[in-house]
């Protein structure tokens, strides 16, 4: 009976249009009124102006700073009150080097044949949050030798499942056969699963195309390896690894997705070869001669130099082969690091952590004032300077209305003792605190 037959289709239609709203009715959460947070700031740090202001107050709203203004600005009603009158307040800190995936202490490659890649994404764990609870809510990652597990645990972040900050990663290294970047060490007759080897490239066109693979899987910039390294067996840091024309094929092509490059490089001309080239930032700098300082400054070049972590190096805390204590370089690294700001070369706060443990990332503002910055300096290296080499000062890196709620708080003169910050007592990320 067709009518019959038509009548139960249409009934079984409503039912199934009732059921469906019914379940959206009961799931559907009312909408949550937005979180007013009101921050008292007994001195506050603005990096912008390289001014410390007494008696700020700060309006957070959700996720974003809405205000910044004097002690007597209005509060909003029912917004919740955070008393940090006693203590200085600044900006989210940003480390624009660091590896929080994989142990950059350990390059033997048979340890990184022992660990899946969901092996070197569960450590992580651990150490993206002691970075987040030693202020630093914002980290630029330059690099793993498990290829986009870094990409999988900047998403888990920003998801909320993991703590941590911010990330900006680099999801491999690109890296000549053989280089600074490579996982040396392993028989010819062996073939290292892809995500092993998946930035080596030589030539001009082979670097197009891995760092294209690399844009198509998510990566918010390009780490090119352009001179050999000091934490891998037979590299030779102060030895070109990528010529010119390969890092100019990285700069170009990671250019027309927006993407920006950093190199790392120790040596005098591969430095040079990679200003040319057009990088944003010189990874370490450690044999940079004159000519590439001036250079640097001329094109606007971050200089990203790890001047703290030879503490850790030298002395193996954290583990490290005779044949990687052995190269030399740390004072020379240091020296150099003077002269750039003397120079005015644009400096940006980066420790290698990983080479230090996580964490302690902070122990480095005070080799950057021991070499020539002032402490306003140093912090600004961590703050506005790191977000725009990042590409994101409207987003992050000072405090400022429409900026991420990214604030931290310390006790004591930072500026007359920049140790200080080697104790963060107070993180906010997004408007969320994590430490108090
Ligand atoms: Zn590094």
């Amino acid at each position: 009976m067709p009518n019959r037959a038509f009548a139960i289709f249409v009934w079984l239609l409503y039912l199934a249009a009732h059921t469906e709203a019914q379940v959206a009715s009961t799931t559907a959460a009312p909408p949550s009124a937005p979180v007013t947070t009101v921050i008292r700031a007994g001195k506050f740090i603005d990096v912008e102006t390289g001014k410390v202001l007494a008696n700020q107050v700060i309006v957070v709203r959700d996720k974003k700073i809405v205000s910044v203004g004097e002690g007597d600005t209005a509060i909003p009603n029912g917004a919740m009150m955070i008393d940090l009158s006693h203590m200085t307040v600044m900006p989210g800190l940003i480390d624009c080097h660091t590896h929080l995936v994989g142990d950059a202490t350990d390059t033997d490659p048979v340890s990184e044949l022992r660990k899946t890649s969901a092996v070197r994404a569960f450590e992580s764990i651990p150490n993206a949050k002691v970075t987040l609870l030693a202020g630093f809510t914002t980290v630029r990652d330059v690099g793993t030798y498990r290829a986009l597990v870094d990409v999988a645990l900047r998403d888990a972040i920003a998801r909320g499942d993991v703590i941590g900050p911010r990330m900006f990663v680099a999801g491999a290294y690109i890296t000549i056969t053989g280089g600074g970047g490579a996982l040396n060490g392993v028989a010819p007759d062996i073939t290292l699963p892809w995500d092993l080897r998946f930035g080596v490239a030589d030539g001009p066109d082979e670097v197009r195309q891995r760092v294209r693979a690399l844009e198509a899987n998510g990566v918010d910039l390009i780490k090119v390896i352009a001179t050999g390294a000091f934490l891998s067996h037979g590299s030779i840091p102060s030895t070109d690894d990528f010529t010119y024309d390969e890092i100019r094929a990285a700069v170009e092509e990671a250019g027309k997705k927006g993407l920006r490059v950093a190199a790392h490089a120790h040596g005098a001309d591969g430095i040079k070869n990679a200003v040319r080239a057009g990088v944003a930032s010189i990874e370490h700098g450690t044999f940079i001669d004159d000519e590439g300082l001036r250079m640097m400054k001329e094109h606007g070049t971050y200089l990203v130099a790890d001047i703290y972590d030879d503490e850790c190096i030298s002395t193996g805390i954290n583990g490290m082969p005779a044949d990687f204590q052995a190269k030399q370089g740390a004072e020379t690294q240091r020296q150099n690091f003077k002269k750039a700001v003397l120079l005015g070369v644009k400096i940006a706060f980066g420790t290698d952590a990983s080479v230090c443990p996580h964490g302690t990332n902070a122990k480095q503002f005070a080799y950057q004032v021991k070499y020539g910055q002032t402490p306003m300096q140093a912090i600004q290296s961590a703050t506005i300077n790191a977000a725009t080499l990042i590409g994101k000062p409207e987003e992050f890196g000072s405090i400022a209305p429409g900026k991420y709620a990214d604030i931290i708080a310390v006790s004591g003169d930072v500026l007359a003792d920049v140790r200080v910050l080697e104790h963060v007592a107070f993180v906010m990320k997004e408007g969320k605190i994590y430490k108090q």
